[in-house]
């Protein structure tokens, strides 16, 4: 059977325990994981630590940004063994992860190159109320040991978009990435080792959450800084255990998106846009749209033009270039899904299509599908209206102004994206700025610069990733000030 090891300093390294990555689209063993314990998270953080004082810590900025231009090469060149990685393990239609998950992982590594090589520094003339003059300026140093921990919804994506700022403000890092997607981070390490970066630098511990790999990582007194994308509940556990230790923390966490659909937008582009939103990925992607709210008076026609779309989405396997929606990532998720479904039902929703599971007759019966679900007819504070489900799901209902529709989409704990369809420009400003969210996006979604900052507030997380806002996290800055 195929075997998926930990990478530490340079060697890929099994571990004492094993675990098995499942294939969601049929239950399938794709491999054999090595967990790593205790005493090799260990290794991996000193590895780490040493090669803060090796060859990488001397490289300069652009020695540094070059190298991360070969990851992105190496990256394209592996582009089918990680496509075939990702797709198996994630269970998503090879034509989103070829569009998305493998071309994103080369451009996070391209744009914080880019980034790092013209990055401004501060400086200050300086003049104190008594005639002291002074130069300030600051200079920009890696923290030192970053471990980061990744999901399973764009496993090397997101790893990358971690991966890739804190490498070019220098630090090294060890990364947990999900134990349900272990196999690109794995890959990622090929790769850095073909592009030449320095051993110790990029580290991979596999394993679970508590009391495994992903605790023994955050526990670590060697790690200077902990950047986390997951659930909200999760990212309370790992703010307790780095507390102690006071590390700074980056936290990219769990959301329920609202859409605020306006009469007066366009229809069709509106449907088009929030049937990608609720549906893209099998619903798991944290910017996803779980709350649409419509205008009453076209809310009936968009109810159904949502309807058809949906009913129209293609589900199969993954690795069929036609299929539209894939299956969720796991049994246990599915349970999860599927318990939301029944919820929804008996907190009085009306199903307007879905909420049940696929039939196949054949071996895709054994994977972790559902149907794309749409519901109506929930209270606001229904659970299902107000926890996050993270499937292929929306509930739809109707508002009658503008300040409702405001109210409503900011009536969540929750607060990292929103959409807003109109085809009123001043509205369009007036209602985005009025969102309690870290993203909104005016008649589009998921649309992405890279140097643009991406984060949440409330239960969606704390800080911001994305062009300088990484760099930031990912260095400290020490001022300088000199007498003139
Ligand atoms: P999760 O929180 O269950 O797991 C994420 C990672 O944390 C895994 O690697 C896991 O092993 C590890 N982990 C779990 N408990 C831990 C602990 N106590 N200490 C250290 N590590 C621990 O999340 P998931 O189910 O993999 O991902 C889905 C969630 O991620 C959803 O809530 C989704 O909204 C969120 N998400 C957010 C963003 C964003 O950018 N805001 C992006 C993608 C996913």
């Amino acid at each position: 059977m195929k075997s998926i090891l930990n990478y530490i300093d340079g060697q890929f390294v099994r571990g004492t325990r094993t675990f098995t990555d499942i294939n969601p689209a049929d239950g399938t063993v794709i491999a054999e994981v090595s967990e790593a314990d205790a005493g090799m998270v260990d290794s991996a953080v000193q590895s780490a630590r040493s090669a803060q004082g090796g060859p990488w810590a001397r490289m300069g900025v652009r020695e540094r940004a070059t190298l991360l231009y070969r990851i992105a090469d190496v990256i394209e060149k592996k582009f089918d063994c990680l496509l075939a990685a990702e797709v198996a393990d994630t269970g998503k239609p090879v034509s989103l992860a070829a569009k998305l998950d493998i071309p994103r992982a080369a451009a996070n590594f391209r744009t914080f190159a880019d980034l790092i090589k013209t990055a401004p520094a501060e400086a200050f003339q300086s003049e104190t109320p008594d005639g002291k003059q002074a130069l300030n300026y600051a200079v920009r140093k890696p923290l030192g040991v970053v471990g980061i921990i990744t999901p399973w919804n764009l496993p090397l994506l997101l790893l990358t978009w971690k991966v890739a700022p804190a490498l070019a403000c220098g630090n090294s890092v060890v990364v947990k990435p999900s134990e349900e997607t272990p196999a690109t981070a794995t890959l990622l390490a090929e790769a850095m080792a073909e592009a030449g970066v320095p051993h110790g630098v990029y580290n991979v511990v596999h394993g679970f959450g508590p009391n495994s790999a992903g605790e023994f990582l955050t526990r670590h007194d060697g790690v200077n800084a902990v950047t986390f994308t997951g659930e909200s509940r999760t990212g309370a556990e790992i703010m307790r255990t780095v507390a102690a230790s006071v590390k700074p923390v980056s936290f990219e966490l769990g959301g329920k998106n609202a859409a605020i659909v306006f009469a007066d937008c366009d229809f069709e582009e509106t449907v088009d846009g929030l049937s990608n939103a609720v549906f893209l990925n099998t619903g798991q992607v944290c910017l996803c749209a779980e709350r649409i709210y419509v205008e009453r008076h076209i809310f009936e026609k968009f109810v159904d033009a949502l309807k058809q779309k949906a009913e129209n989405l293609r589900i199969g396997a993954p690795t069929d270039t036609a299929t539209q929606v894939g299956p969720l990532i796991s049994a246990p998720h599915r349970e999860k899904v599927l318990s939301y479904y029944k919820l929804a039902s008996q907190e009085g929703a009306a199903v307007i299509t879905g909420g049940g599971v696929p039939q196949f007759g054949n071996a895709l019966d054994h994977g972790s599908y559902v149907q794309p679900t749409i519901y109506t007819g929930l209270k606001e504070s229904a659970r299902c209206v107000k926890e996050e489900i993270f499937g292929p799901v929306c509930h739809v209902a109707p508002f009658d102004s503008e300040e409702e529709a405001v109210a409503l989409a900011n009536d969540t704990k929750y607060g990292l994206a929103a959409s807003v369809w109109t085809s009123n420009l001043k509205r369009g400003h007036r209602v985005a700025q009025a969102m309690n969210v870290g993203i909104t996006w005016v008649n589009c979604w998921f649309l992405r610069d890279l140097r643009t900052p991406f984060g949440g507030v409330g239960l969606s997380g704390i800080g911001r990733e994305g062009g300088m806002h990484s760099l930031n996290f990912y260095s400290e800055l020490n001022n300088i000030c000199i007498r003139l």
